[in-house]
């Protein structure tokens, strides 16, 4: 079976703003030589930005005593994105409208991490079952639903404890398990995009003066020389401002030898495998989730044919289903044989014997315990001046993403 990706790629044209050359003559000038970071960066919310580290360093005193005569070379960028999630993508576009020279470095193939499509023997797959949210507050500056085309599903239906047949249970209705149950995504208006969640990628690099830059592990990023230093595979970038974003795990490692290192809390994730098949004809005309709501479920936390919701999946008609199995230990609940007799059970067919299309396992697909949009965290974590955290581990699911890599664009741009 075919897999080729559906890119999001940036439009490749040239900047209409400022530039500034990489192999540009080196500034010379006075600098720190140390690390404010080592001279006590807090962790603080968003939103109120002090000054840029090279107006205010933090930790010690200006002194003569501890000015250092170095080389600064000119910036390659006004702000490096780290990670190419919706976060990394969302800030990197607000950042790019507001006028900033912006690189987005992602260490990835593709930009757009955990959302993305790829086109598996004439289907398009998502990375992993994700239901969005049409009545979300979308930054419509940023990204169009209309656009995205977003197709609802109709309330979620599921078998329950003494009826043969699924009943409908509501929008409201929590799967018993998965990444549903943990609360990522009980959407008002659950919806699928007509042809794959790549729209939305595609509709966020499409702001940016740059392509991502795929295949571009960051290591470390650090100040010095009165500047940020993003170094990694690729080699190292000079910039302003940086956003981290990417799960604080990884923010961890890059920022190892500073006291923020210590001050990141790490989350728990929930895995999941995905399973896409292929049946011969769509097992029913529903266009709900299905859940299994019985005291004692089977292992499919949910399932859909998500084809009767977005035709637009499959190139030529075929049925697609989707099926979501969380993770324990380490590993899915179940394995093939157990999740295809369960569907069988939910969709009242016999599915032994639907083709698989793709079967992606996350390991890490949510974070948990899952924070929720309206808990009194920040959107965007500034851990040092001109250095800022985003992703979905401060606000859940695609959405809660979106808003905070846009949260940490406005902490840079304040
Ligand atoms: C199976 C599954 C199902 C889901 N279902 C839903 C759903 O139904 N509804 C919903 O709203 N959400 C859902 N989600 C969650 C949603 O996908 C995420 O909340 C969102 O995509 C997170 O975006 P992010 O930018 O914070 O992180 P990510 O998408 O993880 O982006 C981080 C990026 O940083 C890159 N990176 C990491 N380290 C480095 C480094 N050192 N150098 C360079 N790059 C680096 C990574 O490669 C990655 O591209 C689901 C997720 C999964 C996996």
């Amino acid at each position: 079976m075919g897999r080729v990706p559906l890119r999001g790629g940036g439009v490749h044209r040239r900047s209409r703003r400022r530039h500034r050359p990489r192999g540009a003559p080196a500034a010379r000038g006075l600098a720190r030589a140390d690390s404010h970071l080592r001279g006590g960066a807090t962790r603080r919310r968003g939103r109120c930005r002090r000054g840029h580290p090279r107006d205010r360093p933090r930790g010690r005193p200006m002194t003569g005593r501890r000015l250092t005569r170095v080389p600064l070379r000119a910036p390659d960028a006004d702000v490096v994105v780290v990670g190419s999630g919706v976060a990394g993508l969302a800030a990197a576009a607000r950042l790019t409208t507001a006028g900033r020279l912006v690189r987005v470095l992602e260490a990835g193939p593709v930009a757009g991490g955990r959302v993305g499509s790829a086109l598996h023997d004439g289907f398009a797959v998502d990375e992993g079952l994700h239901l969005l949210d049409a009545a979300a507050a979308w930054p419509t500056d940023l990204v169009d639903p209309a656009a995205l085309d977003l197709r609802p599903l109709d309330p979620t239906e599921g078998l329950v404890d003494g009826q043969d047949a699924p009943v409908r249970l509501g929008d409201d209705a929590v799967p018993a398990t998965g990444p549903l149950a943990a609360g990522i995504s009980r959407p008002a208006a659950p919806a699928l995009p007509a042809h794959g969640l790549v729209a939305l990628t595609v509709q966020l690099t499409a702001h940016l003066d740059s392509p991502v830059v795929t295949g571009a592990h960051v290591e470390v990023v650090r100040w010095h020389g009165g500047s940020w230093q993003v170094v990694g595979d690729h080699g190292t970038w000079t910039t302003g401002q940086v956003v981290l974003a990417v799960p604080p795990e990884e923010a961890t490692h890059l920022l190892h030898g500073t006291r923020i290192e210590h001050e990141l809390a790490h989350p728990e994730w929930l895995g999941t495998t995905t399973w896409w098949l292929a049946p011969e004809a769509a097992p029913s005309p529903s266009r709900s989730l299905r859940v299994d709501a019985r005291r004692a479920p089977g292992p499919v936390a949910a399932t859909v044919v998500v084809t009767n919701v977005a035709p637009g999946y499959s190139e030529d008609g075929r049925a697609l289903v989707a099926a979501t199995v969380p993770h324990r230990g380490g590993r899915p609940v179940a394995g093939e044989a157990a999740v295809r007799a369960h569907l069988s059970e939910l969709w009242g067919t016999a599915a032994f014997d639907w083709p698989v299309v793709a079967r992606q396992d996350h390991p890490r697909a949510v974070p948990v315990p899952v924070p929720t949009p309206d808990a009194a965290g920040p959107l965007a974590l500034e851990l040092a001046p001109g250095l800022v955290l985003a992703g979905d581990h401060l606000a859940p699911g695609v959405t809660g993403a979106l808003a905070s890599g846009d949260a940490a664009a406005r902490v840079l741009l304040a």
